[in-house]
């Protein structure tokens, strides 16, 4: 996904013996000596070619370095200015170098880093206090990423079947569950599997929203429906109450545990905590997984499981005993606690609810904007996706959505592609109306430049 336009002419090398500077952040940072770019005590160069050499090419990157960020903003190396509502894909939900967080992640940093999960931490005991309190009655697993939470809701529906000799997962169209075995086998995009086989078997894929078909698959190996309320990578795809409460009930009739998973729907994108109570409250799932804006980048995953009956001795959230399931970074101190200073601040700051109105007026700006070579827009909170239309786009420039995250990069917006043709727009909680503005006067450019002419 290079794109020759965006290609900074030379590799900027900075002369040996000229002292480091302070790398503490903020914006002076940025040095421009006798024409070589610095930043911080790193000399700038083009990272490109240490990728190329050094990384594996598991990603299409667009051609954009990094350095810094600053609330709904991110620079590049060469101190160019971009509002990012991308959020690092759903994750940094109040923005980047947030004074709290960073505090809070220094000051455990300073206090105690790793233990190992063969001792209890205050961090880790309050933040699952903390996510109990807004779930439901149940207990918490902490993991490091999005789809280890899954693979433990896996492990639990396995563990639950267990007791009836069932082990099938039901799964829909369009859904992403990560990048594990287990991720990609309960993944129902083909992308993501391919090259990979023998894939862990017991996955079944459904048309989203067909409470019809769910009903005609469920057989009697099967133990669980697996959901994202908000399908993400599919495109930003709404899950309709009645789909979601038909599941339970479906769940309900046929003793099969129902998993929402909210990674990057969950905690407060989509102006409810919980992203299927932004979609219809009442319903209480089994368990649900979470990642992304957990930790607002500190890498953090965990899952929630029900206290309800399992119907064996044990309540569902005791099923995973001791030694059946672990992870040596599980519940770090430093991420646990940087989630605190997350939880706390998105609830003390109402960020929750604002997301919501904020999502409102991002949905109503692009609708207004009358955008050129769009099709629809979806959204919920502020997880938004516009739809593009295919034939407006020039053929050869490649998938439409790439064409459109590249120009918007030119005009200084980071959006995220979801498959060929949706884009989505995924700013920190904490933007400001100016800024969602700002973003949709850039994307309307960007889209006028990119269109066919
Ligand atoms: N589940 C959903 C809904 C996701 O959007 C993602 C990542 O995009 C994952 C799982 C995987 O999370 P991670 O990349 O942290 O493993």
């Amino acid at each position: 996904m290079r794109n020759p336009a965006t290609r900074r002419p030379e590799t900027r090398q900075f002369p040996k013996g000229i002292p480091s500077l302070d790398f503490a952040g903020g914006r002076d940072n940025f040095s421009d000596i006798c024409g070589q770019i610095r930043y911080g005590s790193w000399e700038m160069s083009d990272l490109a070619d240490e990728y190329k050499e050094f990384v594996i090419p598991t990603y299409g990157r667009f051609d954009l370095d990094l350095v810094r960020g600053s609330g709904a903003r991110v620079w590049d190396g060469n101190g160019r200015e971009y509002l990012d509502f991308g959020a690092g894909i759903a994750v940094c939900s109040l923005g980047h170098a947030h004074p709290e967080i960073t505090a809070a992640i220094a000051e455990q940093a300073a206090t105690l880093v790793h233990t190992s999960n063969l001792y209890r931490t205050i961090p880790q005991a309050r933040l699952a206090r903390r996510l109990v309190e807004i779930t439901g009655p149940g207990k918490i697993f902490f993991c490091n990423s999005g789809a280890e939470a899954n693979e433990g809701l896996i492990k639990l529906a396995r563990r639950f079947g267990s007791l009836s000799s069932r082990h099938e997962i039901l799964t829909f169209d369009g859904s992403f569950h990560g990048r594990t075995m287990a991720g990609i086998s309960a993944t129902a995009q083909g992308k993501v599997k391919k090259g990979f086989g023998p894939l862990l078997e017991g996955f079944r894929h459904l048309p989203f929203g067909d409470l019809g078909a769910v009903r005609a698959a469920v057989g009697p190996e099967t133990v669980a429906i697996l959901v994202e309320p908000v399908q993400g990578e599919g495109g930003i795809h709404i899950a309709r109450a009645e789909f979601l409460r038909g599941l339970r009930q479906i769940c309900d009739e046929k003793n099969l545990l129902l998993l929402f998973d909210e990674v990057q729907c969950g905690l407060g994108r989509t102006g409810a905590w919980c992203g299927w109570k932004s979609i219809t409250p009442e319903i209480e799932p089994d368990g649900v997984s979470w990642a992304k804006g957990i930790a607002n980048g500190f890498p953090l995953g965990a899952f929630w499981v029900s206290s309800r009956s399992s119907g064996g001795s044990a309540p569902l959230c005791d099923l995973l005993g001791p030694g059946s399931h672990g992870t040596t970074y599980g519940g770090n101190p430093v991420a646990c606690r940087a989630a605190l200073a997350v939880l706390d601040i998105l609830s003390r700051e109402g960020m929750v609810e604002k997301a919501g109105e904020l999502g409102r007026l991002l949905h109503a700006s692009l609708e207004e904007a009358n955008l050129p070579g769009v099709v629809g827009i979806r959204s919920l909170g502020l997880m938004a996706g516009v739809q593009l239309d295919p034939h407006a786009f020039p053929k050869e420039g490649g998938p439409p959505a790439s064409q459109v995250v590249v120009a918007a990069m030119d005009a200084g917006l980071l959006i995220i592609p979801a498959g060929e043709c949706v884009v989505r727009f995924l700013p920190p909680l904490n933007v400001t109306s100016e800024e969602i503005r700002e973003a949709v006067t850039k994307f309307k450019t960007s889209l006028a430049k990119s269109l066919n002419s």
